[in-house]
């Protein structure tokens, strides 16, 4: 099967932007239901979309395909939480498919952890080699009023689980003002010990969340950096992914330690993804409203033709920035979607 949507000029041609930047890296949320309801992300009583408007597992591949066909070089899969998606494993094996051939460089994943222990090996398996793993704080009770619905001990036993799959593990870590900004020593400590990278996210203004205020939970990042430097030697590090964060060296640990900061730094300059939703809708940008539709194109042909035109069409539309703003008359988020939508 390899290779099967390489042959056609249309498919094959190259996804670069207005701005001459290269798209070749795709974040797929696979679901938008999740076992978590944390704070910063869902209101406890979320509604989800019907599962009839789901791409099926068969639709999400052949999407997929027709992307690394067109030179994505990296697929992610988040959602919500991915690896609660019945059956997700068979589009993680068809999807290794290409990292077999030679045509993805990366697949790779962003969990909270808590179907992990099930499931390490057999990603591990697909050719899955790093996997981001949620976890806010190291303290049990803070981590049930985080999450709410979180088990802390799942989600250890899926990180050692992991671990002993020989996954390589990133902690993603939303710094939150007054709930973790005491534990952030801790967790760098942590990371260091087992031999995690970190990377601390700011909290950013997407979707409603039932009442939580989000100027009190903003902690910006610089002021993270500044209480790290406070006890922990950070080089500046070269290591880049044309991503939203920038990346230190802690010299006392020997593990790497990022900082997400779509708020306070502009990252889009060098902005090589776009984002799929569980319901075929490609965002150009995190940070805009502007979307593809590519479940239309895809279902009208049995041939991928139509879907490769339509990418290329949204592609030619990729801004050259992002609109986040925290609204802070009304307190009303920046982004009127929530993360869940479209995976972070
Ligand atoms: N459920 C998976 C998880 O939690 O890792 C994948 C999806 S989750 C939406 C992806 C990432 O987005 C997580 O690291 C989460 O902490 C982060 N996130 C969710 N809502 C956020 C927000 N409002 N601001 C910043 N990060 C957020
Ligand atoms: Fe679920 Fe991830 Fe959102 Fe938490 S951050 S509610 S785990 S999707």
């Amino acid at each position: 099967m390899q290779g099967e949507f390489e042959d056609t000029t249309r498919t094959a041609k190259a996804l670069i932007d207005p701005f001459d930047r290269a798209i070749t890296y795709l974040r797929v949320s696979v679901t938008d239901r999740c076992d978590f309801r944390c704070v910063y992300c869902m209101s406890e009583d979320m509604t989800f979309l019907p599962k009839a408007d789901l791409l099926t597992l068969e639709e999400l591949d052949r999407l997929c395909s027709v992307f690394v066909a067109k030179g994505v070089r990296k697929l992610r899969m988040t959602g919500g939480e991915p690896l609660v998606r019945r059956n997700i494993m068979w589009l993680f094996e068809r999807l290794g498919r290409h990292l077999d051939s030679g045509a993805l460089d990366e697949l790779t994943l962003t969990t909270n952890g808590s179907q992990l222990a099930k499931y390490a090996e057999q990603l591990a398996a697909c050719g899955v080699r790093r996997v981001n793993v949620s976890l806010d704080t190291l303290n049990p009770e803070k981590f049930l009023a985080i999450t709410r619905w979180g088990k802390f001990d799942k989600v250890m036993e899926g990180i050692d689980a992991a671990t002993a799959a020989g996954l390589k593990i990133k902690i993603n870590c939303v710094a939150l003002k007054g709930v973790n900004d005491d534990e952030i020593h801790d967790l760098v400590r942590w990371c260091g010990e087992n031999g995690h990278d970190l990377t601390f996210i700011e909290v950013m203004p997407m979707g409603d969340v039932g009442g939580e205020i989000r100027l009190d939970q903003y902690w910006p990042l610089s002021m993270v950096r500044g209480e790290l430097q406070k006890q922990w030697t950070l080089n500046e590090s070269d290591h880049a992914t044309g991503g939203p964060a920038r990346y230190v060296d802690c010299i006392e640990t020997g593990g790497r330690i990022g900082f997400i900061t779509p708020m306070t730094h502009n990252f889009c300059e060098s902005c090589n993804r776009v984002r799929l939703t569980c319901t075929g809708t490609l965002y150009m940008c995190l940070g805009q409203e502007d979307v593809a539709d590519l479940r239309s194109p895809l279902r009208t042909s049995e041939g991928d033709d139509l879907v490769a035109d339509a990418i290329d069409e949204a592609i030619g539309r990729k801004p050259k920035g992002h609109d986040f703003i925290i609204d802070r008359r009304h307190q009303r988020p920046g982004v009127g979607r929530h993360m869940s939508v479209t995976g972070g």
